[in-house]
């Protein structure tokens, strides 16, 4: 990690955090999604923050919380019901990022996958950095393959491969498509962002083309209006797709905008287990992408 990310003190970490994070319970979290369903007709996705695990008693801990994530889920009316994101390396403590093997999370994705199949709980595998890609999209299609249909994945516009990748999908699935939060090297992604963007496009034109459903997940608004127009001109249905933002992007107005059009919008709301985990995990994105620091302050003087 960048030195100078590490000495930033923790209290100033805390103060760029606390709008992206839904609390650090369980049960804060949940109060967030039903308020957010509630009060602004937002629908949610729960997201633990538990990366960089170093002891087997972490990883187990992970999916113990992902299981009571999973119950926490169904005790919600289905009107109020989030879906839940799985971060494979949350349940490791060899990342591939590292040279390991994912030892376990395998085996832990299955079985928080087959206790939210019985609860009627939706499930989408998040995309970590390229050291991951194929144990992911692996670990997915084996679920298809067990009748695992409740889980979604997520593909990064940014990657070179996901052209390809795009072709391997299980039939019908569900693809959040994103250009990618990874700085990845310019041999195997893609460097330029609205490049990245115009992906988003046409490998979203690509999806609905063949029947799956597509979560376009991005704050770049005039993006969201172009997918738009071109869903409008293809007579896809609106039952067809969604727009998902992350929790604390400030986007009321557009997202208000949308839902007066019928278009169905939901956000990501990571929530910690104690804010040293909070912490810990946005020093890590601003490791990797520095320019959070001016998104987040910009942010914080603006409402859109
Ligand atoms: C619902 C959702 C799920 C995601 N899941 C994954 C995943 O599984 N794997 C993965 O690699 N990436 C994931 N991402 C991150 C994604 O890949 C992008 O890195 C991120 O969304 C920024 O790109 P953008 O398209 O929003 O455009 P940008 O051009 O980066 O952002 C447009 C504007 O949005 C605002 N903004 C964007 N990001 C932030 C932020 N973090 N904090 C504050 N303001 C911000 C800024 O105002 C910025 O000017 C996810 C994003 C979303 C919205």
């Amino acid at each position: 990690m960048n030195p100078l990310i590490r000495v930033i003190p923790a209290f100033l970490v805390r103060s760029f955090a606390s709008p992206y994070v839904a609390g650090d319970s369980l049960a804060k979290a949940v109060d967030v999604v039903q308020k957010l369903r509630r009060e602004r007709h937002l629908w949610s996705t729960l997201d633990l923050l538990a990366e960089d695990i170093r002891t087997d008693q972490q990883a187990q801990q992970n999916v113990d919380a992902y299981l009571q994530m999973v119950d926490a889920a169904a005790a919600l009316p289905v009107d109020v019901r989030p879906t839940l994101s799985l971060k494979p390396s949350s349940y490791t403590t060899k990342p591939m990022q590292h040279g390991g093997d994912a030892a376990g999370s395998r085996e832990a994705m299955f079985a928080i996958a087959e206790r939210a199949k019985q609860k009627g709980v939706a499930l989408s595998i998040d995309m970590e950095s390229r050291h991951w890609t194929d144990f992911t999209l692996a670990t997915f299609r084996a679920m298809h393959e067990r009748g695992m249909d409740h889980v979604g994945i997520v593909l990064q516009t940014r990657m070179n491969r996901t052209e390809r990748d795009l072709d391997a999908l299980p039939k019908g699935c569900r693809v959040r498509l994103v250009i990618g939060i990874y700085r990845e090297p310019a041999e195997v992604a893609l460097t330029d962002k609205p490049a990245m963007k115009e992906r988003m496009l046409t490998f979203a034109e690509t999806l609905l083309k063949r029947g799956h459903y597509v979560e376009f997940a991005t704050h770049d608004d005039a993006y969201v209006r172009r997918f738009l127009e071109q869903v409008a001109k293809a007579g896809i249905g609106k039952d067809r797709f969604e727009i998902q933002m992350l929790y604390g992007v400030p986007r009321e107005r557009f997202l208000a905008d949308l839902l007066r059009q019928g278009i169905k919008a939901r956000l990501y709301v990571p929530f910690a287990l104690g804010w040293d985990m909070a912490i810990q995990y946005l020093r890590r994105r601003l490791d990797e992408y520095p320019a959070m620091v001016w998104l987040v302050t910009k942010n914080l003087f603006s409402r859109r």
